[in-house]
This record gives C-alpha cells, structure tokens and sequence, in this order.
C-alpha cells in the first residue's frame, strides 16, 4: 500500500522531519504501509490552513454545508466496502463487523447530522417586549483527536457536525489506524472541499495530539480515549479556557435482573461483552447476576460465548477477530493473570498460550473470549477498564446490592439492564451513575440522544443538538422595536 501522507491546505504530504512510523495489521503482524510521524510543526502549519479558510466556510449558509454533509455520505456510502476492508485490515476487526457497524456509521453520521439540521430552527424567546434569538456561529479551527477501536466511526461523528456548524478542522488519527482518517481525506479531496476546511495530522498522541491541544489558535478540542490521556488533555486546554469535549473510558455493567428471560436475552448479552473483541467503550465488562439465576446464567452464557467463532478477519463468518496490538493483547493478558490472582475461577478463555486461537498467524494478537467468575467486585480485575475481550461475572442478593457494585467504579460511562419487566428496569436504570443505560438492549443508538459519561468517563455530551451546541458559539440577540 502506498505510504499514507498528512493532509494539510487541500495537499497530502509528509511530515516537515519526514519521519515515518508503521502500521501494522495486528491480525498477521505484517507492517500495511508507513504514516507521517508529524510533530509540531505540521501541527502548526495544518492550523496555518485551518485558520485561513474558517471566515469562508463559516459563511457559507447552513443550507450549503448540508449539501456538503450529503454529498460526503454520498460518497462514503458509495465506497462502503473499501472503508469496511480498510478498517478491518487496520484493526483486526471481522470483516462482517466492519460493514455493518464501522463502514455503515460512517455515512449515517453525515447523513444523519444533515437530516437533523433541515429540522431545527432558530430558538427563539419572547418577554418585556422584546424577542431573543438564539444566534450560532462557528467555533473557528476545532481540533478533533480520536482512537483506534472504532476509527471512522468515531471520527465521523466529529467531523461531520463540526463541518455543519462552519468550523474548520485539525484532526488527528490513532497512530494505529491511521487508513480510514486517510480515505476520509482522499474523499474530501476528490469531492474538491475547499482547501483548509479539513487537515489531517498523523503521529503520536504526544507529540500530535498534544500539539494540537496546547495550539492557541485552536478553539474547541473533541477527544475520544482513555482517561489517563483525557486528564492530560483537560490540564493543558483548561486553563487556555478552549471548549473541551471529554469521551473517556469505562467499566459498565450489565445487570440481569431474576426475572430477565435468559434464552432470549443471551446473544444480546454475549454481543454486549464481545463485540469488536470487548473493545468497544459501551461493552459490558462486568456482569452482574441476581444469585438466585447466577449458575443457570453462567452455565448458558459461557456456552453461548464459547459459540463465538474467533479467527480470521478476513473470513465472512468470524464474529471475533484480534485485538489491536500485541501490546494491548499483552496488557489484557496481564488482567487474566491478574483476576485469576485476585481469586477469579476462569469459566472460559484465559491467554494465548493458555488458550490459543487455533488456524491464525502465530503472530496475531488473538484472545479467546474470557470469562471470570468468583471475584469480588470491588477487585482491580473488576473495576478497571481492560478494553479486551474478558467479563467478569458476580451475583448479588438484592437490587441495593446491584446499584452499590453498578456504581462501584470511577467510571460512569454505559451500562444495560435485563429484565422482563421494562418499568422496573427503567427505574433501576436511573439509580446507575452513568451517562447512558440500555434495557433490554445495547448499542442501540438514536443520534439525536445525548451521548457521553460521568464521573471518569468525561465531560460533555455528543450527538443531535449537545454535538451541535458543541461545535457553535451562541450569541442571544435581545431585539426590541425602537
Ligand atoms: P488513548 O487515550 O491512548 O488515545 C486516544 C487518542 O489520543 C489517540 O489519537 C492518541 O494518539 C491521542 N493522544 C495520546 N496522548 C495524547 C496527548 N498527550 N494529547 C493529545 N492526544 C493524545 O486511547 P486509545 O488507546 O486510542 O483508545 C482506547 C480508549 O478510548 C479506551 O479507554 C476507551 O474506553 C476509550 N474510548 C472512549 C469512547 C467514548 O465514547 N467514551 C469511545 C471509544 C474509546
């Protein structure tokens, strides 16, 4: 594959040093191509470009930036397939998995942002004798920094209201999965958005990332990743007093209430704990049992786990494919030795040498899907976030017990209840301390409803008017007749 290039001021180039770094599809280990190693200065210079072509952009009327979202779903969607085997190559993610979740997301975000837009009008408020209008304008240059487990997905859903409320964009990839930032780019161009509006900067978080966030000109920072790095960012835009969009990690729970019909519940369950090899931010990585179903529970879902096919990405069939990273693969490994030193009994699963993949390259970062049992569920093993493949599993006697264990964690980002009765999960919904809760589903998305977390989680919200409140300045325009 030819070596991906920074895009900056409608140009695609390397970095000013022009060093390289590699990325690697973690499925095979083989190196896929060679990315910009940027530093500062392109930073800068993508800033440069942004800042020139923000008073255009942010001129052109609502209507026109619309045509510009359709227009970039148009084309996404028309290329959905070579984004899925981008993505999945990039990640290690099963093709199957790419399609439907991070190629079709991708356009549903352009496309959803732009329908939305068609819908509002301007807020307008009637007192004394006067009218107050709601006027929004561009933040200006917005700096978007994303991960890599959904790596289109994510950056769409930021580029897309970003580019609707008139701003202009540095964005920056994960380092390892840089390829789909790059369609992205490539897309633009071809469609011929003006040069300026959209710069990508590929690199390392801190030189990149961190570039982008302490850059004066920089008005609003969008970051999506760990907490440890969210802290970082917070500290350094703080006190530049940027607005600041905070996605961070999570240990959610997945209550299952004595009354939940495990049959029909269990592929919801197992898609909860496994999908995208539990790396998705919104897995529930802590199953919480009523005791008086925990072993029939357990007894059904490590069978339904254990049905999971995992291995090639490639093949049509696989629903689990590799982690990201040999590294990460090794950090997830240290959680299973961990759990089982805390005590936990492994149900199925464990490492790759305890239990190895069968029929993919020895040089993959595969896991079987894990699942622990027997921990206490204030443990380390169950209240940090692993973002791997491994669920712990813990019963409790009562529902003030459930709520104390849900909530017994810094994060507050997702969880799911299970239940036959939707008012009493409803209510039991509302005593998690988290952003968002799912009963009797999960990962079921309305882009209008306000996404984000609590507590370690982040700061913020996105999605429908919190994302394009986000990306806009507000001005109240207090008018009277003379
Ligand atoms: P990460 O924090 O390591 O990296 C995220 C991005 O930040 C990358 O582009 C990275 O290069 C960049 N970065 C690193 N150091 C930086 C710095 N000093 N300044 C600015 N940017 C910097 O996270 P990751 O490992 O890529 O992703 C996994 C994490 O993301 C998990 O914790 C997961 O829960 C979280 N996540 C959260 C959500 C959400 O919506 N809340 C969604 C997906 C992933």
């Amino acid at each position: 594959m030819e070596p991906v290039l920074n895009y900056i001021n409608g140009t695609f180039q390397p970095a000013a040093s022009g060093h390289t770094l590699e990325t690697v599809n973690p499925a095979t280990g083989q190196v896929i191509t060679t990315v910009p190693r940027s530093a500062a200065r392109d930073v800068a210079d993508a800033t440069q470009a942004a800042k020139a072509a923000a008073p255009a952009w942010g001129a052109r009327t609502m209507e026109e930036r619309i045509e510009w979202l359709e227009r970039i779903a148009d084309a996404l969607e028309a290329e959905a397939e070579t984004v899925a085997q981008l993505e999945s190559l990039d990640t290690g993610k099963p093709i199957a998995l790419a399609r439907r979740v991070d190629a079709a997301r991708s356009v549903a975000n352009f496309r959803f942002f732009a329908t939305y837009a068609r819908e509002q009008t301007v807020q307008t408020f009637t007192a004394h004798g006067a009218i107050n209008h709601v006027h929004r304008s561009p933040v200006g240059v917005v700096g978007l920094i994303t991960p890599w487990n959904l790596p289109l997905y994510l950056l769409s859903w930021k580029v897309a209201p970003a580019l609707l409320m008139g701003n202009t964009i540095v964005a920056k990839p994960s380092e390892l999965t840089p390829l789909t930032a790059d369609f992205l780019a490539k897309t633009l161009d071809r469609l011929e958005l003006p040069p300026g509006v959209f710069n990508l900067v590929h690199g390392y978080g801190p030189d990149v990332g961190q570039a982008i966030v302490e850059h004066p000109d920089i008005r609003a920072i969008s970051f999506t990743g760990g907490t440890a790095t969210g802290k970082i960012v917070a500290a350094t835009a703080a006190p530049m007093f940027k607005k600041l969009s905070l996605e961070l990690g999570g240990k959610n729970a997945t209550v299952v209430l004595d009354d939940a019909p495990l049959d029909d519940i269990m592929d919801g369950l197992v898609r909860a704990s496994f999908t995208n090899s539990g790396q998705v931010c919104l897995c529930g990585s802590r199953i919480l049992v009523d005791a008086s179903i925990y072993e029939t529970f357990a007894t059904k879902f490590v069978s339904a786990v254990e049905a999971l096919t995992v291995g090639d990405p490639t093949l049509d069939e696989t629903q689990m494919g590799s982690v990201i990273s040999k590294d990460h693969q090794a950090k997830v490994e240290s959680y299973i030795r961990l759990g089982l030193e805390e005590g936990g009994v492994l149900l199925t699963g464990g490492t790759s040498e305890t239990a190895p993949v069968d029929g993919v390259s020895t040089e993959g970062a595969f896991l079987r899907p894990t699942v622990l049992a027997n921990l206490d569920a204030s443990c380390r093993t169950a209240t940090e976030e692993i973002f791997g493949p491994v669920v712990t599993l813990h019963a409790f006697a009562n529902e003030e017990e459930a709520v104390a264990m849900a909530n017994n964690t810094e994060y507050g980002l997702a969880g799911s209840v299970w239940t036959a009765d939707t008012a009493r999960g409803h209510a039991f919904a509302q005593r998690m301390e988290t952003g968002i809760v799912w009963v009797n589903t999960w990962l079921n998305r309305d882009l209008r409803t306000p996404f984000g977390g609590v507590k370690q989680s982040g700061v913020g919200r996105e999605g429908g008017a919190w994302s394009m409140g986000f990306f806009s300045e507000i001005t109240n325009i207090c008018v009277q007749q003379p």
